[in-house]
């Protein structure tokens, strides 16, 4: 932190009157972006708030900066600070998880992700086909080679799970280049319970043979079990690779060990920067000594020049996750999910799987006669911040959704303690008693709602007292 949240508030004022020489709409932009951060009770799962020294080493001169290659082979001169950048950050990295080896330049988790896919087909697919062609090197391939490693690549099958089932875009999907890039098998969960169902995932990866599995989500509020993906992996000869995009926080901090922390259990470990873990908008790949040469290949493989600012505040990020400070962030934010999802359920709100153990809740509005998108635009009415998501074997399709998805890692960052949660689940379950879908020709309308008289204020004006009792960048004046 700047010493002062005076020093830090002149600092800001003196950086927006510069901005604002040159379009004032943009310095309005950012100082309006604060105020509706401070306003909203943000509970959308994939967000957070980074610390001003993180976001204070993104507006810098590393920018400017072309570093592609590694630390120490880079293909542009004049690289010795960027490395420093990149080393420490790794560093921080490595030594955070617990990992071998960590590569700090992907520009988001999709890219850090297509990294970890090119890693492992280079390492699975196209050193040993090199072997066999007895190739010294890639420039020695005829075209039919190429031709032949191209089929290679493109035959190669994943298995991720799927997006009903809380799975991300990246694993698989059709619409997404992994799932025009490999056949692609998707695991789900069992429909009683709502959990990945080990035994069918097993047979159907034993089916299946593919070359990677991905374990990993976005909108499944369990633990995963890494240890016996990894069993699974290794009797069916597939590589694991985990996506922790959005629970990255809660390894480094400790709350998921053992069977339940991917280091030990994954090849490769993908994730982002800027959800639980709460640095800079950002991705990272960590690898085994196996596929770490592979993944040092990300650049030029499918990334360009990594941005030296955004690996600066990926280093600080990563230090400040060390700390004993973040470990009780992140217990909080798991305990404060387990408050929430408790307060929900005894006031009759449905949750998939009954509950979480992560950072994250999906709610079933469905027993309330609302869709996804209704819940979601009658609680942002009511000053509550949340995103609709599809539930597994969802009605609604992906487009309404019959759920909505909310996550602790924002709102624990504010200082909100489990007791507060309880209040925010006051708040959600008042607007969903009290909203009905508006009627329409053919019965309910999936995408019109009315709300009661006055629940919207009430819920907003309760929403409000949380919010100034725990004030985001305490003291943060920008005049
Ligand atoms: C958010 C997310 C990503 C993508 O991250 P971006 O930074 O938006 O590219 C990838 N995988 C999972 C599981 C995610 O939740």
């Amino acid at each position: 932190m700047p010493d002062t949240p005076a020093q830090a508030s002149a600092i800001y004022r003196s950086i927006l009157d510069v901005i604002s020489n040159v379009e004032p709409r943009i310095s309005g932009a950012i100082a309006q972006e604060l105020t509706d951060q401070r306003e909203s009770l943000k509970l959308i799962a994939s967000e957070n708030y980074a610390s001003l020294p993180t976001l204070m080493a993104m507006g810098t001169w590393l920018s400017d900066k072309y570093a592609e290659g590694t630390i120490g082979h880079r293909f542009y001169a004049g690289c010795r600070n960027i490395d420093t950048v990149e080393a420490v950050a790794a560093e921080h990295a490595a030594a955070l998880f617990g990992a071998d080896h960590a590569y700090v330049q992907p520009h988001s988790g999709i890219d850090a992700n297509l990294v970890a896919y090119w890693a492992i087909l280079q390492h699975r697919i196209e050193a040993p086909t090199l072997k066999r062609l007895e190739a010294a090197t890639v420039n020695d391939l005829s075209e039919a080679d190429w031709e032949d490693l191209r089929q290679l690549f493109n035959s190669q099958k994943v298995m991720g799970m799927s997006l009903d089932a809380g799975g991300h875009l990246t694993h698989g999907f059709r619409h997404n280049i992994s799932g025009k890039m490999f056949r692609q098998h998707s695991y789900g969960t069992n429909p009683e319970t709502g959990l990945i169902d080990y035994d069918a995932l097993r047979a159907t990866a034993r089916e299946f043979k593919p070359l990677i599995i991905v374990a990993g989500y976005s909108a499944y509020p369990r633990r995963v079990n890494f240890a016996l993906m990894r069993e699974i992996a290794d009797e069916v000869g597939a590589t694991l690779f985990v996506d922790m995009a959005h629970f990255a926080g809660l390894v480094a901090g400790k709350v998921f060990t053992g069977d339940f922390d991917p280091i030990p259990h994954a090849h490769i470990v993908a994730s982002t920067t800027h959800k639980s873990l709460r640095g800079p908008r950002g991705g990272f790949v960590l690898a085994t000594n196996e596929y770490k040469e592979a993944v040092d290949k990300g650049c030029p493989m499918v990334l360009g020049g990594p941005l030296g600012h955004v690996m600066a505040a990926k280093a600080l990020a990563f230090a400040e996750a060390r700390t004993a400070e973040f470990q009780t962030y992140a217990h909080n934010v798991a305990d404060n999910a387990k408050a929430l999802g408790e307060g929900l359920l005894k006031r009759g709100v449905r949750l998939v799987t009954g509950g979480t153990d992560n950072h994250l809740l999906l709610l079933d509005v469905s027993a309330f006669g609302l869709t996804g998108r209704q819940a979601e635009s009658a609680l942002l009415d009511s000053g509550v911040v949340t995103n609709r998501n599809s539930i597994p074997a969802d009605p609604n399709g992906a487009w309404y959704t019959s759920g909505v998805r909310i996550g602790t890692p924002a709102l624990t960052t504010r200082g909100f303690t489990a007791d507060d949660f309880d209040v925010v689940a006051d708040l959600i379950a008042d607007v969903l008693k009290n909203t009905a879908p508006a009627p329409a020709k053919s019965g309910p309308s999936k995408a019109k709602y009315v709300i009661g008289d006055g629940v919207a204020e009430r819920v907003h004006a309760r929403a409000n007292e949380l919010l100034s009792a725990h004030p985001l960048y305490p003291g943060l004046d920008l005049g």
